[in-house]
C-alpha cells in the first residue's frame, strides 16, 4: 500500500524532489495544493506538470479514511464522525459549532491505555498510535464536510496525545505552519490525562501550544480512583510539571473538571478545587460527566449551580455545555467499534512513509 503523503514534513519532501531531480520550487507548489487548496486528487494540481502529478500519484496517497457514520446532533449540529483506516482500525472526530466559533476535536490514538474510569475510550484499550499524516487527515476531512471555517483544534477526542507526541507535534506544526493551515498558536489545544514527561517537552516547544489537564479530582486518593494514571504520576508531581509549563510558557493552563455525581461535587471538593488553582494561571472548565455507564452519572442541576457557584467567587469558571451527547459525541463519549481488537492490533499497520521519517 502506499503512503500517505500527509505523514512527511517539508525537510521529507525537499529530500523527495531533490531524488525526483525536480526544481526546489516544486515544494511550495505541493504544500499549497495539500493545505491550502486542500485538494484530494492529484490530478487537481494543476500548477504541476502532468508527468509529476503522475509520478505522485504512484509514490503517494492523499486520502486514505473511509467514512463509515455520520451523526448530527438535531439539538446544535455538532456532527461526530467515524473513520475506517487503512488497517480496518476506526477512530472519531468532531466538529462542534459554538457561534463563530468551529472547534475540530481530534483523537492521537486508537483507543486509549490510560483506562480512566469515566471515558468510553478508555474501554477500548490501545490499538496503536496515529501517524502525524491520519491526525492531519482528519481536519483535512472535516474541512470539506464543515458548514463553517474551522477556527479551533482540540486533541481531546480518542488517546492520550502525550503518549505518541512524536507524531502528535508534526501534525500541530503543520496546523500552524504559514505554509500548513496558518492556523494561530493559540488556536491548537493540547489535552492530558497527567503524563508528566509530555508535559514537560510541550513546555519546552520554541512555538508552545495551549495546554488542558483533566483534573478531575482534588486529592491523590480521588484521583488515582478514577484515572489509574495518578498512580504513575502522582498529583502533586503532576501540578508542578504544569507550573513549571505555565512559567516557562507563559500560556494560561485550563483545568478540565468532569463532574460525577458523589466523587468529586461536593461543596467541598469545590473548596479544594479553588485551593488547588489558586497558584495557578488557569481556567477552571467544568464538565457535566457525560459516559452512560450507571456507576459515574452527573450530579444535579442543583448540584452543579452550587459547585460553579463556589468556584466562580474566586476564580473564572466555564461549564462546558454537553455537546452532542445525545449523539455519543461529547467528551468522555467516543467510542469506535473495533470488536477484532486482538486480531487488528497483531496485524502490521502498514500505512508507514516510504522514506525514512526524520523526527523534528
Ligand atoms: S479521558 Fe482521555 S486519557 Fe482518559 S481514557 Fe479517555 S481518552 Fe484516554
Amino acid at each position: 500500500m502506499k503512503p500517505s503523503i500527509l505523514n512527511y514534513t517539508r525537510e521529507e519532501l525537499s529530500r523527495f524532489l531533490e531524488e525526483q531531480q525536480q526544481p526546489a520550487y516544486r515544494l511550495q507548489q505541493i504544500l499549497q495544493g495539500l493545505y491550502q487548496n486542500q485538494w484530494p486528487q492529484f490530478e487537481q494540481f494543476s500548477t504541476l506538470p502532468k508527468e509529476f502529478r503522475q509520478l505522485l500519484d504512484d509514490n503517494f496517497v492523499l486520502r486514505s479514511f473511509t467514512l463509515t457514520d455520520t451523526h448530527i446532533s438535531e439539538i446544535d449540529k455538532t456532527t461526530k464522525f467515524l473513520w475506517e483506516l487503512p488497517d480496518g482500525l476506526r477512530i472519531e472526530s468532531v466538529i462542534i459549532y459554538e457561534g463563530k466559533r468551529v472547534t475540530y476535536c481530534i483523537s492521537s490514538q486508537v483507543g486509549c491505555p490510560l483506562d480512566c474510569k469515566f471515558c468510553a475510550t478508555g474501554k477500548m484499550g490501545i490499538l496503536r498510535n496515529l501517524t502525524a499524516g491520519e491526525i492531519i487527515e482528519q481536519v483535512l476531512q472535516m474541512n470539506s464536510r464543515s458548514e463553517a471555517p474551522l477556527t479551533n483544534i482540540v486533541f481531546m477526542g480518542m488517546g492520550e496525545p502525550l503518549l505518541n507526541l512524536d507524531e502528535v507535534l508534526p501534525a500541530a506544526h503543520k496546523f500552524i505552519a504559514a505554509d500548513g493551515f496558518g492556523l494561530g498558536k493559540n488556536r491548537i489545544t493540547i489535552s492530558t490525562a497527567g503524563i508528566i514527561p509530555g508535559i514537560k517537552q510541550l513546555a519546552d516547544q520554541a512555538e508552545p501550544f495551549k495546554l488542558a489537564l483533566s483534573l478531575n479530582a482534588v486529592s491523590q486518593e480521588s484521583r488515582e480512583k478514577i484515572m489509574p494514571v495518578t498512580r504513575k504520576y502522582p498529583l502533586s508531581d503532576l501540578l508542578d510539571s504544569v507550573r513549571e509549563y505555565t512559567a516557562k510558557t507563559k500560556k494560561t493552563v485550563t483545568f478540565e473538571y468532569v463532574l460525577m455525581d458523589g466523587l468529586n461535587s461536593s461543596e467541598a471538593d469545590a473548596r479544594a478545587l479553588v485551593r488547588l488553582a489558586h497558584p495557578f494561571k488557569a481556567k477552571i472548565n467544568i464538565i457535566p460527566c457525560n459516559t452512560d455507564d450507571p456507576l459515574y452519572h452527573p450530579p444535579s442541576e442543583q448540584d452543579i449551580q452550587k459547585f460553579e457557584w463556589i468556584v466562580n467567587g474566586k476564580r473564572t469558571i466555564t461549564r462546558r455545555r454537553r455537546k452532542g451527547w445525545e449523539i455519543q459525541a461529547a467528551c468522555g463519549q467516543l467510542y469506535a467499534e473495533n470488536l477484532t481488537k486482538t486480531a487488528r492490533a497483531a496485524k502490521p499497520h502498514n500505512n508507514k512513509p516510504i522514506m525514512d521519517r526524520k523526527k523534528p
